[in-house]
């Protein structure tokens, strides 16, 4: 970063003290748009990063349920409404215990560009709560959902802002939520992405994280003449990105070595096929157990418990890594690793699963690095895409969804590269993401004016 920008990132950093993954996310983008900057002097004039960087407003609130004994549990619950620049608020809510204000500001911040990057008009929000769904009852999944609705109702709707799912909030939680909105409106909307098919869902949402990703690893590859097929590849995580990332890693011919839960990761030499994987989907989905039990069922694979050895499913030799987990769990010294045994292409499913340093380490040995933003698109999209389908009240067949998120998918891919191009970056896909988001979302906010 050049001075007056480090002296910008200073002001961002004073206003927003105790939140280190907000801010490593702001400098991310921040150290990409030199550039831009110097090209259109505008931008800074207008304080167009500073106020991108301060949600349009946050909303936080107590949530309070019964559990199953019938004692009061609480918990707190957020909603980060960061632009509306170009169309509604759009993203996840996140239930976990980890989740607090700086990590709904970061993910909140990252989805405004990753929106902006889709070509749909879809603004960036993200909230969730500091509640565990693992290990509670159904009904006491229910009861939370239900009083987190009874609160964030009164600040979302069709027209102004979308929810989805993310960590902890899959199909059961968006049904309870969507259900408790209905009961309180009496309006059945597109008020919520990841419904099910049978009451306003989209087909094909489910999947559209995992597919996209590997329709943006076979976009990249495909810049050196390769293909995926045959490729060791590395997924972390065993939730919804990890397994539908899998799914179509194994349908394009790849070999799935392995996945993981916080407590620890399999590492499969045979690969994970088609049959391995639906009992991982049984397992996750159904029995909700632990990533452990697969060697019991699978007996020529290994489990290592995360806090073992400090040994990561990075150290495995592969050709492709795909962490599809959470934020920050592949350090430098995983990315030195994995560069180390040759791996040529690594496509983020989760949102900044890579540490700085980490990203730094695999833009110098010039392998090909999709960025989350571009590279996990595809779940926002089929999400405006379910938005589109509400709102005309039909729905598309499957074929059609993955045709759209394929072609989406492409879309992105090719901006990304002629803007890095553009801007003196070629083949960088951290510059190309972070200038094309921002420039989309600049311009509008140029175009609305300042209140
Ligand atoms: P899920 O809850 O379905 O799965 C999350 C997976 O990651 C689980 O296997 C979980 O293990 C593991 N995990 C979560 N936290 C940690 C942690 N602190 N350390 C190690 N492992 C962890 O979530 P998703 O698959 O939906 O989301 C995964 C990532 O993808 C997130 O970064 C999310 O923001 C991102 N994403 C999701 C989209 C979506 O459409 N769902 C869209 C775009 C991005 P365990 O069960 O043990 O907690």
């Amino acid at each position: 970063m050049d001075a007056q920008t480090e002296e910008l990132f200073g002001r961002i950093e004073r206003r927003n003290p105790g939140q280190p993954a907000f801010l490593q996310a702001v400098k991310e983008v921040l150290s990409s748009l030199g550039p831009v900057l110097e090209r259109h002097p505008h931008y800074a004039d207008e304080r167009i990063i500073e106020r991108l960087s301060e949600p349009d407003r946050i909303i936080v609130f107590r949530v309070e349920w019964l559990d199953d004994a019938g004692r009061v549990r609480l918990n707190r619950g957020y909603r980060v409404q960061m632009s509306s620049a170009i169309g509604p608020y759009k993203g996840g809510l996140r239930f976990h215990p980890s989740v607090d204000l700086d990590i709904l500001k970061f993910l909140a911040f990252e989805q405004v560009l990753k929106c902006a990057l889709t070509t749909l008009p879809m603004g960036g929000a993200k909230g969730g709560s500091d509640f565990d769904p693992k290990g509670r009852s159904d009904s006491e999944v229910r009861r939370f959902c239900q009083s987190f609705m009874t609160e964030l109702f009164r600040h979302i709707g069709q027209f102004t802002d979308v929810p989805a799912g993310d960590i902890g909030v899959g199909l059961r939680e968006i049904g309870y939520l969507f259900g408790q909105y209905k009961r309180i409106t009496n309006e059945f909307s597109g008020v919520l992405t990841g419904k099910g098919v049978e009451w306003g869902g989209s087909y094909v949402r489910p999947e559209a994280t995992g597919y996209g990703l590997v329709y943006f690893a076979e976009e990249m590859a495909a810049t050196a003449g390769e293909t995926l097929a045959d490729k060791r590849c590395l997924v972390s995580g065993a939730g919804n990105v990890a397994q539908f990332t899998a799914k179509k890693l194994i349908e394009v011919g790849a070999k799935v070595l392995t996945m993981s839960d916080s407590d620890g990761f399999i590492h499969d030499p045979e690969g994970i096929d088609a049959e391995k994987l639906a009992w991982v989907f049984q397992l996750k989905n159904e029995r909700r157990g632990r990533i452990s039990e697969y060697p019991e069922r699978f007996p020529g694979a290994t489990y290592v418990p995360a806090a073992a050895s400090g040994a990561t499913l990075w150290s495995v030799p592969a050709d492709c890594a795909f962490p599809c987990a959470t934020q920050n769990e592949l350090s430098e010294a995983d990315a030195a690793r994995l560069l180390a045994n040759g791996v040529t292409l690594v496509a983020e499913g989760a949102n900044m699963p890579t540490s700085p340093r980490g990203v730094a380490r695999f833009l110098e040995a010039g392998v090909l690095y999709g960025p989350s933003k571009a590279a996990n698109a595809g779940g926002v999209a089929v999400s405006g895409l379910e938005m589109s389908q509400d709102a005309d009240h039909l729905s598309w067949s499957p074929e059609e969804v993955d045709r759209r998120l394929r072609l989406v998918m492409g879309t992105i891919h090719a901006n990304v590269r002629q803007v890095a191009a553009e801007y003196g970056h070629p083949g960088n896909y951290v510059v190309g993401a972070n200038i094309a988001g921002f420039v989309k979302v600049a311009d509008a906010m140029m175009a609305e004016g300042v209140a």
